[in-house]
């Protein structure tokens, strides 16, 4: 699973495609989840998690 900010949503799904050869199922964080989570790239909250 990977968290991730609205800006690298694409990137996330690229690399869960690339890794798992799967297709991935985005999951959107609740408000109270954003406020804990950073994305995996960048320092932002995390908008989604891109699951496999
Ligand atoms: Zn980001």
């Amino acid at each position: 699973m990977i968290y991730c900010c609205l800006e690298h949503v694409e990137l996330a799904l690229d690399t869960v495609v690339d890794e798992y050869e799967v297709a991935p199922e985005l999951i959107k964080l609740s408000e109270d989840q954003q406020l804990s989570t950073t994305c995996e790239y960048c320092e932002k909250k995390a908008v989604y998690i891109v699951a496999n």
